[in-house]
């Protein structure tokens, strides 16, 4: 039979696995989990702290349901809080969370980026406990943390803060990704080409701008190709969802992708989310397309 510790691992494996090339995973692919020596091992349950059949008192991952403002769940020092389950500090799953912070067990964190669709990160060590705010404080740390002694070694709360404050940027474009993608229904705007693992989420004005939030209506999923090409200016979008191809590009002789993939594209229609209030804001690509035509 194997231990706790084991199938912990075992479970970090797994999701390193799973993760490789996408680190937002679905809600049944959580629910199914793997089997390890015969036994199944489910990663989430209906409670937000899941502890598996097999575990005796210590969960195995902490999860956060989709919210619009994730901000709600991050401390002024940056880590995470994670809200005990219902108001009662001693109610099982609340002392389980406490034994793993006393014991300094790594755990499994998920965060909801839209209904079923989910960001992990592990290990997550609950560092704190807020009983005024009903809460945990979780921060995330290093695969190296999980070797023996180093968890709560010299700098591990520099380290862990920083890690932390790094997801939850990821976070924020993850889930701006997610939100895009969902939008268009998992197509590129430009040649509905609809592969996901092929699509990004493209900024109109960039975030780096003040006005370049991270909402849908500032957001186009694009083709990786196309993506590139909208950056550099290449190809524009005018408020009224026409796309424009630059003149230079249109005067060239190259191969089926510049034919078929670029100049074909000119003066077609933008394809747009299913609902209007998802269609990109006319005055960011108002703004977006001068710039296109400065480029010009
Ligand atoms: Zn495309």
């Amino acid at each position: 039979m194997a231990s706790e510790e084991q199938i912990r691992l075992a479970v970090f494996q797994w999701l390193e696995e799973q993760t490789r090339f996408d680190d937002v995973l679905d809600w049944s692919t959580l629910l199914n989990g793997f089997t390890f020596e015969g036994q199944r091992i489910s990663l989430v349950g209906q409670q937000g702290i899941w502890k598996p059949k097999v575990f005796e008192f210590i969960p195995l991952s902490i999860r956060t349901s989709y919210q619009s403002d994730y901000r709600d769940g991050v401390t002024a020092d940056g880590l995470l809080y994670y809200r005990y389950r219902g108001t009662d500090p001693r109610h099982r799953d609340n002392a389980g969370l406490r034994e793993a912070m006393h014991k300094q067990v790594p755990l499994v964190y998920f965060h909801g980026l839209v209904p079923g669709k989910y960001l992990s990160a592990w290990p997550v060590y609950i560092v704190g406990e807020d009983p005024v705010n009903l809460a945990f404080v979780a921060a995330l740390d290093d695969r190296r943390s999980l070797e023996p002694d180093r968890a709560e070694s010299e700098g591990a709360e520099g380290r862990r803060r920083y890690i932390t404050t790094s997801f939850t940027a990821r976070l924020h474009q993850r889930s701006f990704r997610v939100r895009v993608l969902e939008a268009y229904q998992s197509q590129c705007a430009f040649c509905r080409l609809r592969r996901a693992e092929l699509l990004d989420a493209a900024h109109i004005i960039p975030d780096r701008d003040p006005l370049g939030e991270p909402v849908i209506t500032n957001g186009l999923a694009l083709c990786k190709i196309h993506h590139a090409a909208f950056d550099r200016h290449f190809i524009g979008v005018t408020p009224d969802y026409t796309i424009v191809i630059r003149p230079e590009l249109l005067r060239e002789k190259d191969g089926p992708m510049l034919r078929h993939g670029i100049q074909e594209m000119h003066n077609q229609r933008l394809i747009l989310p299913k609902r209007p209030s998802q269609y990109p804001d006319r005055d960011l690509l108002a703004l977006r397309y001068e710039q296109f035509k400065k480029a010009m």
